[in-house]
């Protein structure tokens, strides 16, 4: 179809229609009619009634219109979402209140299903056994004789790293009584650690030595499934086939739970550390905890990241910058951040808006758009210089951008109007890296460092509980600021885990 330009729109103005005959005006209503319809009807489409992705459509308003803009900067647009977050998270997603009977079963193995066992006895590799060192009562050192039986035992299946590659071995572990002198009978035991409890789940999560899989699978489980984004069923058929290692998707699922669970204390000293920082990053992105809309936050300096879930409301963001912090925030328009004083406001999103403001209908708007994007581009290009020449040049620069949105704060057009009020109300934060030339101009570390988990989110469709969500996100903290101190973060993660489920802290990241 050939439709109408942006040339052809600018030239249908008041004057014009006025010049023309009765008839002429009908034939050009008709034409902009039929324009406007296809218009609406392609601003209905989304994942349901086109081949449009679901990850199109707005989150705010699943199963509806496809809004395509899912985070606004403006004022008005924001306290008005923020109440639409508040009722969706209130009375469910609608889409999932429409969906059939199917999705009111609970996730994961359903009663009276067929179980899930092994067949055949594994075959150990070696044998590890554990004697009580010391009466519990008493406190005298104990003698296992040699002829007793252990009392209890268990296989556990571990990744060893071998100089070629990974191997799967088999432990068997022995646990041995002994009486005292005194008469009582001391048990050695399997480590225990934190208990995560969920309200309704029938079993809670424990920390313990007594499990079949060893720190180091479990780990390398989490890997698939955080950094490589495999699904549950994915990596029992991958350690099936690859490893010869029989685990149901309820102990892959434990495994990944059970690492995030280990890594809460060390996300703990993360939120401490990034109190400390001279410059932190934050950004938020859309997430679903059991279909219904939560956000993914993320804090990250040149050395810490945390990353949480939760809503949007502003207190979500004490969690991860307290009132200890006396840094500089970057971060884009959001409201929340408006409070705090030492920001920098990201310039990316606001160059994305002069770019779509330039290519805008109305001249007078196109011009000033590219004023903007000249001034905006100026500054960055000025603050990348070295030295005190680049400095320089960016007064005029600054004195030019100001006259450019206080004109345009007067304009008719509304997005222009918007934008040079935008940057006007915000004016300090949105040049602040001209005074202070350690801070980046855009917040492209933040939203860098959300991509993976935007990905993840778009294959998943996020997490089912509170604890996955925790789990998640503090896994993804530990990954990150492992990757920017240089560490290897699955086998800190394996530590921590082996010290988890013995009740022992884990020792904090090396710097
Ligand atoms: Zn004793």
């Amino acid at each position: 179809m050939d439709h109408l330009t942006k040339d052809d729109l600018a030239q249908i103005d008041r004057s014009y229609l006025q010049s023309l005959e009765k008839e002429t005006v009908i034939d050009v209503a008709c034409k902009l009619r039929d324009f406007s319809i296809a218009l609406v009807e392609r601003l209905e489409q989304n994942s349901s009634n086109s081949s449009k992705p679901p990850s199109s459509d707005n989150p705010y308003d699943k199963g509806n219109k496809g809004k395509s803009d899912s985070k606004d900067d403006d004022d008005a647009k924001s306290s008005s979402t923020e109440d639409k977050e508040n009722r969706t998270t209130e009375k469910g997603s609608p889409a999932e209140s429409s969906q059939s009977d199917d999705s009111n079963r609970s996730a994961g193995r359903q009663p009276g299903s067929q179980g899930f066992w092994r067949s055949e006895t594994p075959v150990p590799d070696s044998t590890i056994p554990h004697y009580p060192s010391v009466c519990m009562i008493c406190g005298k050192a104990l003698d296992v004789p040699e002829a007793i039986p252990p009392y209890m035992g268990y296989y556990v299946y571990e990744l060893e790293k071998t100089a070629s590659g990974i191997r799967i071995s088999c432990t068997l572990h022995h646990y041995y009584a002994a009486v005292c002198d005194c008469g009582h009978e001391t048990k050695a035991q399997p480590g225990e650690g934190y208990i995560s409890h969920v309200e309704g789940r029938k079993k809670d999560l424990k920390l313990t030595e007594y499990t079949m899989v060893g720190p180091m699978l479990a780990t390398f489980i989490a890997a698939l499934s955080v950094r490589f984004r495999m699904s549950r069923v994915k990596i029992k058929e991958f350690l099936s086939y690859w490893l010869s290692t029989e685990l149901s998707v309820g102990t892959v699922d434990k495994c990944i739970r059970e690492a995030g669970v280990a890594c809460y204390p060390v996300v703990e000293g993360l939120v401490q550390e990034l109190q400390e920082e001279k410059i932190v990053n934050l950004d938020e992105t859309p997430w679903y905890e059991k279909g219904c809309l939560k956000w993914l936050w993320v804090a990250i300096s040149r050395r810490v990241a945390v990353f949480y879930i939760g809503t949007r409301k502003k207190e979500e963001l004490l969690k991860l910058i307290t009132s200890a912090f006396i840094g500089w925030l970057v971060t884009d328009g959001y409201l929340a951040y408006r409070s705090y004083e030492k920001r920098q406001r990201c310039l990316a999103h606001l160059i994305r808006k002069a770019i779509a403001l330039s290519g805008a209908v109305d001249e007078k708007a196109q011009k000033m758009g590219d004023w903007f994007l000249r001034e905006f581009r100026g500054l960055i290009q000025a603050m990348a210089e070295d030295g005190e020449g680049g400095k320089r040049k960016c007064s005029p620069i600054l004195a030019r951008l100001k006259r450019a949105c206080n004109l345009g704060s007067e304009e008719k057009h509304s997005k222009l109007r918007a934008l040079a009020r935008e940057i006007l109300n915000d004016w300090d934060a949105v040049v602040a890296f001209v005074k202070n030339s350690e801070l980046p101009p855009t917040n492209n570390d933040a939203e860098r460092a959300l991509r993976h988990a935007v990905i993840s989110r778009l294959i998943s469709f996020g997490t089912r509980t509170t604890e996955g969500s925790m789990a998640y996100a503090a896994l993804l903290s530990v990954i990150e600021t492992c990757r920017l101190r240089n560490q290897d973060p699955w086998q800190y993660i394996a530590q921590t885990i082996a010290l988890g489920r013995k009740g022992v802290a884990p020792s904090p990241i090396a710097a």
